[in-house]
């Protein structure tokens, strides 16, 4: 009954999964939870949810297969692209029967047979509907991503597959084998208390009990793109009965690896440029993919490499060799064009946090590449691209003055100074069968140039999570015979999306990735270098219409020595007082005992524990508090939650609605700014050089005094918007003036305030204001806890309301700074006395002292804190952000009182 489009059949044909359909479904029919293991591209995301669509499962009837097809990725980005995808080759209709839901967005239909969602979304339903009732089969898609909250959701299936199988024997046994079961064996209580009492009650007043009929057992599928899934099979720990695990074989051509001489350390970017270029103008046609850090490296590649491919063209007319241009536009629509892109990308840039702090203390930059003969792509040749044996001669310069010691340090861990002949031959190709830790052979893939091919436009394309999601498709649109795709993507390519035709995979071997001290509670962005596994997964991108090549610009002996064999679990890298709190909820007492599949460190579970007793939401013996119960039905972090419900228990005493409405706005605001970066930027002062600016005809003139007009700005903006006692009430202004203005972009240009951060928050915020209005009416909620001020709607209009001045009253304003302060508790400082002007090393430093509670060393209030102008004794900080020096983030003054 599933008429598929022509062309999806053909395609479909060549996938390896489809040939397996038969053994998949046996699996999934036999056993309650089965694993699926295949490389990127073989069809796992696309095919399962259809072949189990096309058994029967997902449909409205009452049978073991109904029930919706749910499936959760970890990334918002490959949600909206599957869905859409899987609707499009079923023929079916996209947010009716196949369905999508992330933070923002939501389109399920009435009689919904496939969902798919992010695997927050569907945690979120686990609690509160622990049995899933409404679906039959659960996809846990990328498990071998090893996201917290995949974790979490592998720990919780295993539990609520059994409570479905139980159901299924006995409705009327089933309350008392449950608590059994739960209270002697797993330590866990019954996880729905309610729900069980109203099915007895139900039972014992004679009532047909027909919406349980229809609950059949629930079957798992876990689904991984690497074959390491022992974490979640090993040691029945969390599944009884190992689940089989299905390798679906890849046709995977060879992929030559092409490693780098030599490391460079800090110009990746700038290196990557240049091999895309060579690439491009050496190599025959087949995409370009690209891997670097961040949105901000990506949008600065992407604009570097369209005027790289702006330039070809352009020579390419000038010594009269026809090359067809793609898109027939005029001179004057392609400057248009070029200038909204340069606009775009002012607007984007500097979202990412660290670029954020940067740009934030601009002052500190490092020039990234003082060698300005490094960045004239054309002049140099690279010889490794060319396949012959003679390219003895990479004649780069290394990296000057401060940068030469780290080099130095750098190769001693590597084990290699200086370039190591060796390591001249270097390409080793990796074929599936052969992963990089047994790339024995040494072979030297002779490939012949392609001669007299006519080098044409690049299309390039830019992929990062924070894209919007129509940009996010254009990579899966066709292109033009002449012209050359080139995808420059952050991790989010290396296995959730696979964009076709692409031959060769330029890898810089980073990753930016948050590392948190959980002692310390200090954050750090770092760039940091992949796993093995990941470079094997990039590589394995340019191996999947033929065969291809990876250069990695890092040297062999770094990956060999250097790199990690995995990466690790995202579980051990966060915080995990929102995950304590919501064990604790559902009645897990001890959250040691939990079936995760790499449990958290006990030190985090202490310090989660900590937290969680300083917010009031445990009490000294770790049993959750009323205050803690309210706390776990806000589906966001625990201190978010407990700053909200402080308002809400503050506001009942107040007489004066209107007021208090306002008040309410104002920290939904405040909660959605803290859950942010901080939207004012100086924009895209960035540390990353733009070295053809910098070589082209621009006067440094013109340039500096842009970037002076710019500073003036955002210091004019922050003063507007400032309030004295707090960063968070201060951005929450600016968003409240945002989002009454009429032209909202404009509005972020002439503020100097980062756009897609600000419509971020705007969404946040009514997100936010929808769930705590909805948390607060439940009605076994304490009455402290429940809004009774107004409607949605009061509320809504009350913060609607524009106004000149900060329009909070002096009263409000410590209400919300109290409140803001019981969410922050554990994270003290206090002011160091003295000058903040001193001098550090060579550098004059303007910056307040503080000492934080948490680390021994002191930390700075950074000048363009709001709370700078009268640095407070006490503040609380939401972020402590180690960059040159350990940066006080998001400032609250407490009050004295
Ligand atoms: P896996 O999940 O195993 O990595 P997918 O199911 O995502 O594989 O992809 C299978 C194939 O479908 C790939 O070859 C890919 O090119 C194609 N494909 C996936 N999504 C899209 C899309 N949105 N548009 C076009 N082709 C797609
Ligand atoms: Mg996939």
């Amino acid at each position: 009954h599933v008429s598929r489009p022509k062309e999806v059949e053909k395609q479909r044909k060549d996938l390896p999964i489809v040939m397996m359909e038969q053994e998949i479904m046996e699996a999934i029919n036999e056993n309650i939870s089965v694993i699926i293991c295949g490389e990127t591209g073989c069809g796992k995301t696309t095919q399962v949810p259809q072949f189990l669509y096309e058994a029967g499962f997902g449909s409205n009837n009452i049978n073991t297969r109904g029930g919706i097809i749910g499936v959760t990725q970890p990334r918002r980005v490959a949600v909206l692209a599957t869905a859409k995808r899987v609707a499009f080759e079923l023929g079916l209709r996209l947010g009716k029967e196949v369905g999508f839901q992330v933070r923002h967005d939501r389109r399920v239909g009435e009689n919904c047979s496939i969902k798919f969602m992010t695997d927050g979304i569907l945690l979120r339903e686990v609690q509160s509907d622990f049995l899933l009732k409404r679906y039959s089969v659960i996809i846990l898609d990328e498990a071998h991503e090893r996201s917290l909250n995949t974790d979490i959701l592998i720990g919780m299936l295993s539990r609520v597959i059994q409570e479905r199988r139980l159901n299924r024997i006995s409705l009327i046994f089933h309350f008392y084998i449950k608590k059994f079961v739960f209270t002697f064996f797993l330590n866990l209580h019954p996880f729905c208390q309610r729900e069980y009492e109203e099915q007895q009650k139900r039972i014992l007043s004679g009532e047909t009990i027909e919406p349980d009929k229809k609950m059949y057992p629930l079957k798992i599928v876990l689904m991984s793109a690497t074959l390491r899934v022992e974490d979640f099979v090993s040691g029945k720990r969390i599944f009884r009965n190992p689940p089989p695990v299905i390798e679906v074989p890849t046709r995977q051509y060879p992929v030559t690896v092409h490693f780098s001489k030599r490391t460079e350390i800090i110009d990746y970017v700038g290196q990557a440029f240049k091999k895309v270029l060579s690439i491009h103008k050496k190599l025959p046609p087949g995409g370009i993919l690209v891997f670097v850090t961040g949105q901000r490296e990506v949008e600065y590649l992407c604009q570097r490499l369209r005027r790289a491919s702006r330039q070809i063209v352009e020579d390419a007319v000038k010594i009269n060799e026809p090359v067809p241009i793609s898109e027939e536009k005029s001179e004057e629509e392609n400057d248009m064009k070029e200038i909204a892109e340069a606009f775009e990308f002012q607007r984007n840039s500097g979202h990412d946090i660290t670029e954020r702090f940067n740009s934030y203390m601009e002052e500190e930059h490092v020039v990234l590449s003082e060698d300005e003969s490094d960045v004239s792509y054309d002049s140099e040749e690279e010889s490794d691209l060319e396949f012959d044996n003679d390219d003895g001669n990479e004649s780069k310069l290394g990296v000057e003055g401060s940068l030469a010691s780290l080099k130095a340090a750098f190769e001693a861990i590597s084990g290699k100074t200086g370039p190591d002949p060796d390591m001249k031959a270097q390409d080793v190709t990796q074929t599936p069968e052969q992963g990089p830790n047994q790339s024995g052979s040494v072979t030297k893939q002779s490939m012949e140039k392609e001669k007299g091919f006519v080098v044409g436009p690049m299309r390039v394309m830019p992929l990062y999570a924070m894209l919007p999601a129509s940009a996010q498709l254009r990579v899966f649109e066709d292109i033009k015979d002449n012209e050359r795709l080139v995808v420059v993507a952050t991790n989010v390519a290396e296995t959730s999306l696979t964009i076709p035709g692409i031959k060769y995979v330029v890898d810089t071997g980073r990753e930016k990735v948050k590392n948190y001290n959980s002692s310390s509670g200090m954050e750090t962005y770092e760039i940091q270098w992949i796993s093995k596994a990941s470079a094997s997964q990039r590589t394995g991108r340019a191996g999947r219409t033929g065969p291809g090549h990876c250069y990695r610009l890092y040297s062999s002996a770094v990956f060999t020595n250097i790199f990690p064999d995995f990466s690790c679990a995202e579980i051990s890298k966060v915080p995990v007082d929102g995950v304590v709190l919501l064990m604790k909820s559902m009645h897990i007492g001890k959250v040691a005992n939990f079936p995760f599949p790499t449990p958290p460190e006990t030190n985090a579970l202490i310090e989660a524990e900590r937290c969680l007793k300083v917010l009031e939401a445990l009490d000294d013996k770790g049993r959750l508090t009323p205050l803690g119960k309210a706390m776990a039905r806000y589906p966001m972090s625990p201190r978010h939650s407990r700053m909200l419900l402080t308002v809400i228990q503050i506001m009942h005493k107040v007489k004066d609605y209107s007021r208090a409405n306002l008040v309410l706005g104002f920290a939904v605001a405040a909660a959605a700014a803290l859950s942010l970066s901080n939207p004012f930027v100086i924009q895209f002062e960035g540390s990353l050089v733009d070295e053809d600016e910098k070589n082209s005809k621009i006067p440094d003139k013109e340039e500096k005094a842009r970037k002076k007009k710019l500073k003036q700005i955002a210091k004019v903006s922050r003063d507007k918007f400032s309030n004295p006692t707090s960063d968070a009430l201060t951005i929450a202004f600016a968003l409240q003036c945002f989002e009454l203005s009429g032209n909202q972009i404009e509005f972020c240009s002439e503020n100097a305030l980062h756009y897609k951060t600000m419509e971020e928050m705007s969404k946040l915020r009514q997100q936010l204001l929808r769930l705590v209005f909805i948390s607060s009416l439940s009605d076994d909620l304490d009455q402290d806890f429940s809004w009774n001020h107004g409607t949605l709607e009061e509320i809504e209009k009350a913060w609607r309301v524009s106004s000149e001045k900060h329009p909070l009253h002096l009263n409000e304003e410590e209400i919300l700074g109290q409140a803001i302060c019981a969410g922050w508790a554990d994270r003290v400082a206090k002011r160091i006395k003295g000058t903040s002007i001193y001098t550090d090393g060579e550098r004059k430093v303007n910056a307040v002292r503080y000492q934080s509670c948490m680390v021994k060393e002191t930390v700075y209030l950074h000048r363009r804190s709001s709370v700078s102008k009268s640095p407070p004794e006490f503040l609380v900080y939401s972020e402590l952000l180690l960059t040159k020096r350990p940066y006080i983030h998001g400032a609250t003054t407490v009050k004295s009182s």
